[in-house]
Formats: structure tokens, C-alpha cells, sequence
């Protein structure tokens, strides 16, 4: 594509997207008329402006999605699935400009884009099937004399804030299950990208979603307005996908209304290649583990440990491929790695890399910001990175692969639980008695047996320790959208 092409694609991406906030049945400017710039990150230049949210729009919003919620939690669960699956063809014949928009406003590469595209898709379709199956239970009491009648209610209007790292995916990862379940949505999306929030909001508009059940509020001030809409007794559900230290801010703003909340953070996934395992099938493993999303993944691995045996020849071979990988600029088909999201993300992979060289580990590749505009860092690995290096500890969200050599297996898994976090880890090895003895040691709420992703709308995706609280995807992310109602009933 020649540089006009390109910008004349921009343009027409930016021209289809509104930006409003969306409260209620259409789109308004802020309260007080403020609004922010969206920056492209792969040349730091300006894209659009859209309108921040203050306190006072966030409050219309909560009142919109209030008085939506008795008609919209009474709407036929087929009704509402069926707006689900709209949304998710509608989404589906727009996969190719809704990547290209995430490209645009998160730097992404096309490919990946693209992936998240369908993925976000699925969120909608997953939960169309859902909407249906909000079972209940009937059991006799021990006693004998009574039943005991569960049934499934909707929590009620549901704040939900999103990161810039899946801007699509995890806005319908939340919004899915919450209408499913009969609830209404006040979506907070991330400041580096709110555009693909909006372009959601104005798609499920279509799709047929009613005036208030969602609501989409781009916002500088985030802290502000979440701190204040958690004070407000009609949201009764907080989901929020980012850092474990802004999740923890959440936690006690939400505590002192007693807001039910379901937390996806931070990870630090550790990656473990057996002796016995296949190193090519490891390398190829590690390269979507750790590449998906340019390394800006909550599940991305973070912390290679990989026994000494096959060690020298896993970096090697890692270092090969990450080598051949091609990063550039946005909408181009050909680049595999975009930018970082801003300054301060590449900032801060630049200093971990720069720590570990420091404290001994050895650049097989990459370990240097190039001298070019925009947010980039190299693909790089290291190899033999002590086991005290602060990179070990921190969640890298770029390009870097530290290698760790490790001796035994039970070293392996001592280091891999040594750490505040447990969103996921991956086990490569030829023995699947082993990887499954492996696999129940690791604290961590998912892991990937010989698999690199784990990322699907069926499958309950979340961490323990400080990784989260509650499930989002499967059956259990509908679950964390509404309440049970017990009866005892006799007769
Ligand atoms: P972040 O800084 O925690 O921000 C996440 C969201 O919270 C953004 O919408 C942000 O808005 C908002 N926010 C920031 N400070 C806030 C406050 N005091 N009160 C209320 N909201 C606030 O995280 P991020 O940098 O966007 O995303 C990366 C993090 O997300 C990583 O730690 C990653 O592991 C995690 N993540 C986890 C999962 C998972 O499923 N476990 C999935 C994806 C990402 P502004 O942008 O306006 O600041």
C-alpha cells in the first residue's frame, strides 16, 4: 500500500466512528465540551479527538442504564440472544475494519488485529447460546420438608472497564455475558483506545440493543469517574480487565457500596520446556505465547525456565525466529510486530531489558530501541538470565523473551510459583503424565499443556492469587453477571 492509500484508509476507518459519548439513545458531546487526543503509535502523530466523560455524564449514563433495566432484564432470553447474534454477524462482515481500526489506534500488527477481530466476534455468538441457559436447581431439603428452589436473577447495572490491549476483545468479553444475563452496561473503555469501544456501542446500536443497555464513556478521568459511579447504589457489578494495582484501587472504592466485582489483571506467566520435549514444537509454542499481540498480552509469557539440557538450543532457535520477524507500521499485511502502545510502555521494556543485560543475561537478539518514529522495540531474547533479574518479576508487555536455565523440574516449578500473580503458565513436554502432574502444580487459574493459547469464549479464562477474581468466557462468565435467588419453597 503507497503512504496515500494508506492515509486515505485511515481516514475513511476514522470518518465511520463516532466521537460522542454514547448515553442512552445516541451520542452527546461532554458536559463540560472536553475531549482528548487518540494517537497513532507507530508515528505518534494525532488521529482523532473524542469526548471525555466527567462525573456528571457518568452519572446520566448510570440513570439511562437504571432505566433500562426492568425492560431489558424482562426481555425474552431468546430475544436478547438473538440481538447477541446480530451483533455478532454485524461484527463479523466488519472484521476487516474493525482490525484495521484497532491497528490505527493500538499499533497492533494487521494479523493480530485481524485474530481479535473474530475473537471479539465470538464473545457475542458464545453468549447469543448462553443467553438461553441460565439454569436453576430444585433439590429436597435434608430435612424432607421443604424444596430448595435456586433460579438465576440479573445483578443489575454493570460498570465494565476495559484495557487498550484488546480494545475489542475485552470490551465484548464483558458486554456478551452482561446483556446476556439481562443486565445494562456502562462501558469505560481505555483512553489509548477508545475508538473501537465507540465503533462496538454504535454496532450493537444496530444490532438492536435498546436506548441505555449500553452506554460508552471514553474518559480522561478515570479515576474520578469510576471512583463516583462505584458510589452509586444502583451499579450493582464492576468488571475490570487491567493492572493488579488499579484492580486493587477498585477493590476498596467497590467495597464500601459492597459492589459485586469480577477482576482479570496483571500475569507473569512462566513458560517451562521439559528435557524430554520436542524443541521445535516448544519454539514454535513460544513464539505464539509469546508474540501474540506483540508481547502486550495478559497472557503473554513472560519467564522462559527451560531445562539446561535443551536449553542453549531453545534460545538458539528462539532467537532465529523472533530475528526473522518483521516489524513496521500498521496496515500493511506484511508486518508481524507494531509498535508498543506509547512511550512509557517502550520506556519500560527497555529498562527491564537493560536491567537484566546488566545483572548478566546475554542478548541473543534485539536489546536496543531503534532509532526510528513511534513506540517500537525490537524482538529480543535473553538467554541465561539470572534468576534474581527484575525482569522475572515484572510483567514485560513487549517483545522480550527471557530465558532462564533451570536444572530439574522441580526448580523449574518453584520458580514459576514464585511470584504474586497466577493468570496462566505453559508446560512443553513429550509426557503427558508429567505435563499433567506439572500442570496441577503451578498456581495459576489456566494453563497450556503443549498449547500456547488458551484464550477462547468457551472456556472460563481468569487467575488466581493477585491475576483476578472470577471467570470471564464459558459458562461461568454469564454466572458472574447475575445473582441466585433461593426460595424455600413448600408444598
Ligand atoms: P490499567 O492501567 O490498569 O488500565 C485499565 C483500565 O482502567 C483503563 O480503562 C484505564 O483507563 C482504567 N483506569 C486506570 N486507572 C484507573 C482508576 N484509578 N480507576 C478506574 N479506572 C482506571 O491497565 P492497561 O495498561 O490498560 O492494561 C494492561 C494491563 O491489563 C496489564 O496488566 C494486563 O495484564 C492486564 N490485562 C489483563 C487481562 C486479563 O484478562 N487478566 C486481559 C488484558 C489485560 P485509562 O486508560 O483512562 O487510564
Amino acid at each position: 500500500m503507497t503512504t496515500t492509500t494508506v492515509r486515505s484508509d485511515v481516514s475513511r476507518l476514522l470518518s465511520a466512528v463516532p466521537t460522542g459519548l454514547l448515553i442512552g439513545d445516541g451520542w452527546t458531546e461532554a458536559a463540560d465540551g472536553g475531549s482528548f487526543e487518540v494517537v497513532d503509535p507507530a508515528t505518534g502523530r494525532t488521529l482523532t479527538e473524542v469526548a471525555s466523560a466527567t462525573v456528571a455524564d457518568g452519572i446520566a449514563a448510570v440513570e439511562a442504564a437504571a432505566a433500562a433495566l426492568p425492560r431489558w432484564r424482562a426481555t425474552a432470553p431468546r430475544h436478547r440472544a438473538e440481538i447477541l447474534r446480530r451483533a455478532g454477524e454485524l461484527m463479523t462482515e466488519r472484521q476487516e475494519d474493525l482490525a484495521r481500526l484497532i491497528v490505527v489506534e493500538n499499533g497492533k500488527a494487521l494479523p493480530d488485529a485481524r485474530s481479535e477481530a473474530a475473537y471479539a466476534a465470538e464473545f457475542f455468538r458464545w453468549y447469543a447460546e448462553e443467553a438461553v441457559r441460565a439454569d436453576g436447581s430444585l433439590q429436597l431439603a435434608p430435612s424432607g420438608t421443604n424444596r430448595i428452589m435456586v433460579s438465576r436473577e440479573p445483578i443489575g447495572v454493570s460498570l465494565l472497564i476495559t484495557p487498550w490491549n484488546f480494545p475489542a476483545a475485552m470490551a465484548t468479553r464483558k458486554i456478551g455475558p452482561a446483556l446476556a444475563a439481562g443486565c445494562t452496561t456502562i462501558l469505560k473503555p481505555a483512553s489509548d483506545t477508545p475508538l473501537t469501544a465507540l465503533a462496538i456501542g454504535a454496532l450493537l446500536l444496530e444490532a438492536g440493543v435498546p436506548a441505555g443497555a449500553v452506554n460508552v464513556l471514553p474518559s480522561r478521568r478515570s479515576g474520578e469517574l469510576a471512583r463516583e459511579l462505584l458510589a452509586d447504589h444502583r451499579v450493582r457489578k464492576l468488571s475490570f480487565t487491567g493492572s493488579t494495582e488499579v484492580g486493587r484501587v477498585l477493590l476498596g472504592e467497590a467495597a464500601r457500596t459492597i459492589v459485586s466485582c469480577s477482576m482479570e489483571l496483571g500475569g507473569n506467566a512462566p513458560f517451562l520446556v521439559l528435557a524430554d520435549a520436542n524443541v521445535d514444537e516448544a519454539v514454535a509454542g513460544a513464539m505464539v505465547a509469546k508474540m501474540r499481540n506483540g508481547g502486550e498480552a495478559c497472557t503473554a509469557a513472560n519467564r522462559f525456565y527451560v531445562h539446561e539440557r535443551v536449553a542453549d538450543e531453545f534460545s538458539a532457535k528462539l532467537a532465529a525466529r523472533m530475528s526473522a520477524l518483521r516489524m513496521g507500521a500498521g496496515l500493511d499485511d506484511e508486518v508481524q510486530l507494531g509498535p508498543l502502545v506509547n512511550a512509557a510502555a517502550r520506556d519500560k521494556v527497555d529498562a527491564l531489558v537493560t536491567g537484566a543485560i546488566d545483572a548478566g543475561a546475554e542478548a541473543l537478539v534485539g536489546g536496543t530501541v531503534p532509532e526510528r518514529e513511534g513506540y517500537f522495540y525490537p524482538p529480543t531474547v535473553l538467554a541465561r538470565v539470572p534468576a534474581d533479574a527484575a525482569i522475572l518479576d515484572e510483567e514485560i508487555f513487549g517483545p522480550v523473551a527471557p530465558v532462564v536455565f533451570c536444572d530439574s523440574v522441580s526448580d523449574m516449578v518453584v520458580q514459576a510459583n514464585d511470584t504474586e500473580y497466577g493468570l496462566v503458565s505453559y508446560v512443553y513436554t513429550s509426557d503427558l503424565a508429567a505435563g499433567l502432574r506439572v500442570a496441577d502444580a503451578l498456581e495459576s487459574g489456566m494453563v497450556g499443556l503443549n498449547r500456547p493459547l488458551v484464550s477462547d469464549p468457551a472456556a472460563p479464562f481468569g487467575g488466581v492469587k493477585q491475576s483476578g477474581l472470577g471467570r470471564e468466557g464459558g459458562h461461568d462468565g454469564l454466572l458472574e453477571f447475575m445473582e441466585s435467588k433461593y426460595i424455600a419453597v413448600q408444598w
